[in-house]
């Protein structure tokens, strides 16, 4: 049976760019060696890294004056390694969910942080609106897609101060305007390759500002002097995020993926608000194109698990909802083609059917 994964992650990969990582293990550029073997200092995979690097920029559309590095240890690592290398005294966070807490939390280790706003009080259901980025900080910092929550923000924010964000679960969905930005990083994993790499795009300006001592690993200009090879790269992740950046540039690239995130994204919400038995969790403003969340009505709560399995049994896989959340998570990210979204569209509306 066919199956649609709408897992939220780690990891959805287009068919084709597994394929390809895969004839790579077994044989990486004509060497008769596996990619999972061969030095990372050799000429062959040193050509992945700058082509992956390269790729990622041209892509996104970065200006001059901005490296793009894959590092270990996750977004997650980012919530640290960013305010370390980039506040001086005070940086503004949004906090509209778990990921967006954790940042804040590691960034008041480093220095003076301004919460500006949170939707904390009603789960994250929402994006907060009425605030007002302050101009004395160092960075106003944002996680651009709330992946458990599934909210987001599809803009990049006009104000003079710099924009640093977690764009992790949405990166390559929308163009982005990168000169507002000091920073965009994010976890690989949902967007562009297997756990194990992040990708930090940084403006080569905004370092060297800091006054305390750096770690060497976590200095971000120890690995820009590198090439993004200072130490022992992931060296598969960073493969096959090259054949998705080449899958993107050969679908039409970033305005291509946002026009696909549109249309599934839309058509599935209007199933949610047509059919009775669902409806979305959060504000119909700031749903997510990547994440779509939804439970079930209270008159048919008690469905919840015939559902899953009516579903499962149906090809569906991973619409399991986060634990904070509860109910469904459909994840479309881009590798998803539009024909898995038709197929749980189908289900919901055969589902309702049935009752
Ligand atoms: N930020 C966002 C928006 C995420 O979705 C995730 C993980 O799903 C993280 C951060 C954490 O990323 P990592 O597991 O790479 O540390």
């Amino acid at each position: 049976m066919k199956k649609h994964n709408f897992s939220a992650g780690p990891c959805i990969l287009n068919d084709k760019v597994i394929k390809n990582s895969a004839e790579a293990c077994l044989d990486f550029a004509s060497t008769s060696l596996s990619v999972l073997e061969v030095s990372h200092r050799g000429k062959e995979f040193s050509a992945v890294m700058e082509e992956a690097r390269n790729l990622f920029k041209e892509l996104i559309d970065a200006p001059e004056g901005y490296e793009l590095l894959y590092l270990g240890g996750g977004a997650s690592l980012q919530f640290y390694q960013a305010p370390l290398n980039l506040l001086k005294k005070k940086a503004a966070y949004l906090n509209t969910g778990t990921w967006s807490t954790n940042a804040i939390k590691e960034a008041k280790l480093v220095g003076e942080v301004e919460v500006v706003a949170s939707s904390e009080d009603k789960n994250f259901t929402y994006i907060p609106k009425n605030f007002t980025i302050p101009e004395d900080v160092d960075y106003f910092h944002f996680t651009s897609n709330n992946t458990i929550y599934g909210t987001e923000i599809r803009k990049d924010f006009d104000t003079k101060t710099r924009l640093v964000a977690d764009m992790s679960s949405d990166i390559f969905s929308r163009p982005v305007d990168v000169s507002k930005y000091d920073l965009i990083y994010g976890g690989a994993q949902k967007n562009l390759a297997p756990a194990g790499a992040t990708f930090v795009l940084v403006r080569r300006d905004a370092l060297g500002h800091v006054d305390r001592p750096l770690p060497t690993m976590l200095n971000y200009e120890t690995h820009i002097k590198k090439d993004s090879m200072f130490n022992t790269p992931p060296v598969f992740p960073v493969y096959v995020a090259l054949q998705t950046l080449k899958w993107y540039k050969e679908m039409g690239g970033v305005k291509v993926m946002e026009k696909r995130a549109i249309e599934k994204a839309s058509i599935l919400y209007d199933e949610i608000d047509r059919n009775k038995i669902f409806r979305g969790t959060t504000a119909v403003e700031d749903r997510s194109l990547m994440n779509v969340c939804f439970v079930m009505n209270d008159e048919y709560k008690e469905l919840e698990p015939e559902f899953a399995a009516f579903a499962s049994e149906r090809g569906m896989v991973g619409i399991k909802g986060h634990r904070s959340v509860g109910g469904f998570r459909a994840s479309l990210y881009n590798a998803m083609p539009i024909e898995s979204v038709k197929a749980l569209i189908d289900c919901m509306t055969e589902f309702e059917r049935k009752h």
